[in-house]
């Protein structure tokens, strides 16, 4: 998985380079009036800097990257992205010395400067996920699709532990010690810790001195040296005095190396483990976990339910369908109802650990109806193990039939938005959404069809963490075919259904698609009805007829096309869950990059 910039692509985009060479850059293109590149902005992570020529020198303008995933230069209009920034400066100064005239082009052969994090990040990432929450395989893959955006938030506010310069918790003393050991170049600098919490020192040497200066963190959560430039991480500082002695005595040159650091390839950073105990206790059990401030917020990944409960080869030894009613301890609360019977809570005891589970209790016994179709559901869904699908533990046959899953005490999406409409934001509507699809994608790999696809069908274990549930109607695809043919026409969620399940009982991943359109739509407008005064037959006229749902208000314009995608008519011209993932985990990284910005600094470099 390689992360590139938004703005990689475009032939004006010269990645990490500093003022200095964007003005080398600017005059080899002939410094015309309107002459423009852009680069990334080493201080502020996701942001970037416009350099634009006028009256025969550079000007540069920090563009941030907003709170709502925007982009704007300080006191300007908001775009979608730097491209669309750019595009629009193009057309009107509004502010700026001039019009974007001519795109100053990169060399050939030149490509966008890496900057220090992109280079280490991916590895880095990898390993966070891999030891901080011991995953491997496709959880440690899902992981990493799904999370990277907070991911690299986390891990680039720590990567500097991992650098040659950082030397952690030690003295003054012993931090001039270590600088006038060896050689003594003007610049010779270290990083390191004081003992206030959040305070740090950088120490360098000049004309054989040692100089000292305190970085603190201000109440944005910015690193500055007293007044110097803000900078969103002490990595960023340290690369931005490397090419402006701003507020210190020389620029940073030399680094004087750690001795405990070991010269490997960066390692993942560490979080002290009680934090995440101390994080998942927080959360309430009805799944909202108010973000943490300051502190790092809750990961899927943090769930017990994120690994498979028979991830351990020991707990799989004896695991049949059945399961000991002994081992099983219900609770009175019930979570949901159905006409099959309630959802009860309880607990199970596997061979090491516990697990809470929620437990789908059959009302009538003696229905042989209903016993089969619950079996038919348990059978469905004993094939499944996916971390964004509500996994079966088994089935206990004791007072009453019983199938027993996992617990999604967060309850169902829909209802989940509708009260708290007000606390979650796009983007995490967007995370929950993008974890739908990639169980969906799961479900089309492994060539099954749920067929019940909806809003209400989604669980949440936390406010950050979805799991597709109720495999009442789903089924296998055979081997040699591309769909599943219902005999007959049931008691079906229509307004859910694309146009080829009513009119030819054809069920696909395509038909799982439509269903998924509604599902981004219900969640898009925090938990409507679709088709709100509608009934089933003149919803199905409606789609005939070309109509489809509206915009939600606060839609995203990508989302809104990714849904009427999903509502193409004709399944073959429909994309399938590859692509729909693939789209909603470009749009969930794209608006989850920046770290937030809510006092801005204008870059003066
Ligand atoms: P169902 O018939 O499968 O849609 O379940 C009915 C209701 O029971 C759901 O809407 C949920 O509120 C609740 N429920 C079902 N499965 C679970 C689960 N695994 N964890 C928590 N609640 C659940």
């Amino acid at each position: 998985m390689t992360m590139r910039d938004v703005a990689y692509n475009l032939p004006f985009f010269y990645g990490s380079i500093s003022r200095s060479e964007a003005d080398e850059y600017l005059k080899l293109g002939g410094l015309s009036d309107g002459l423009f590149l852009l680069r990334l902005c080493l201080r502020n992570l996701g942001g970037y800097v416009l350099s634009v020529v006028f009256d025969l020198k550079p000007h540069h303008y920090p563009i941030e990257r907003q709170l709502n995933g925007t982009y704007a230069i300080s006191g300007g209009k908001s775009h979608c992205g730097p491209e669309e920034l750019c595009a629009y400066y193009a057309r009107d100064a509004d502010g700026l010395c001039c019009v974007l005239l001519k795109p100053c082009l990169r060399p050939s052969g030149i490509e966008p400067k890496p900057g220090v994090f992109d280079s280490i990040r991916e590895h880095m990432l990898r390993e966070y996920a891999r030891q901080t929450w011991n995953l491997e395989g496709e959880s440690l893959e899902s992981a990493i699709i799904s999370q990277a955006p907070q991911l690299q938030k986390l891990i680039a506010s720590t990567a500097h532990e991992k650098m040659a310069w950082y030397h952690g918790l030690i003295q003054r003393e012993e931090a001039e010690r270590r600088l006038f050991s060896g050689a003594q170049p003007d610049g010779k600098y270290l990083l390191r810790q004081r003992k206030e919490a959040g305070a740090y020192a950088l120490s360098m040497l000049y004309g054989k001195s040692a100089y000292h200066y305190r970085i603190d963190l201000d109440k944005s959560g910015k690193f500055a040296i007293p007044d110097g430039s803000k900078c969103d991480t002490l990595w960023q500082l340290v690369e931005y005095l490397k090419l402006k002695s701003d507020g210190v005595i020389h620029v940073l040159r030399e680094v004087c190396n750690n001795p405990s650091q070991p010269a490997e390839p960066a390692r993942p950073p560490s979080l002290p483990p009680n934090r995440l105990s101390a994080i998942s206790l927080a959360c309430n059990p009805d799944g909202y976990t108010p973000e943490p401030i300051g502190g790092r917020r809750i990961l899927p990944m943090d769930a017990e339910s994120y690994v498979s409960p028979y991830s351990d080869p020991e707990e799989l030894k004896d695991k049949t369908l059945y399961l000991k009613r002994e081992c099983l301890l219900i609770d009175e609360v019930e979570l949901g109802s159905g006409n099959f019977g309630c959802v009860k809570k309880g607990v199970y005891r596997m061979r090491k650990k516990q697990i809470d589970v929620a437990i789908k209790v059959l009302k009538n016994d003696n229905e042989k109806s209903l016993k089969d179709e619950l079996m038919k559901e348990a059978e469905f869904m004993q094939k499944l193990d996916n971390p964004y699908i509500v996994r079966m533990i088994g089935v206990c046959q004791a007072e009453h039939l019983m199938l027993v899953m996992e617990m999604a005490s967060g309850g169902p999406l829909n209802k989940f938005l509708s009260s708290k409409k007000d606390q979650l934001t796009i983007e995490n509507v967007v995370e929950l959404l993008h974890q739908v699809s990639i169980g969906m994608k799961y479900l089309e790999e492994n060539h099954f069809v749920h067929r019940d696809l909806a809003a209400r069908n989604v669980l949440l274990v936390n406010q950050h963490y979805a799991k597709i549930s109720d495999f009442g109607l789903s089924k296998a695809i055979g081997a040699d075919d591309s769909y599943y043919k219902a005999r007959t026409a049931g008691k079906w969620p229509v307004k859910w259904y694309a146009p080829e399940c009513i009119n030819f009982r054809k069920f696909s991943s395509k038909a799982d698609v439509w269903s998924f359109g509604i599902t981004m739509w219900e969640a898009l407008t925090y938990g409507q009805k679709p088709y709100k005064k509608m009934k089933g037959p003149e919803v199905v006229s409606f789609i005939e007829q070309g109509g489809r749902l509206e915009r939600p208000a606060e839609c995203p314009d990508e989302m809104y096309e990714l849904m009427k995608k999903c509502w193409i008519y004709k399944c073959e011209d429909r994309p399938g869950f590859e692509e729909v993932e693939n789209s909603m985990r470009i749009y969930h990284h794209h608006i989850t990059q920046k770290v937030s910005t809510d006092d801005k600094v204008s870059e003066n470099t």
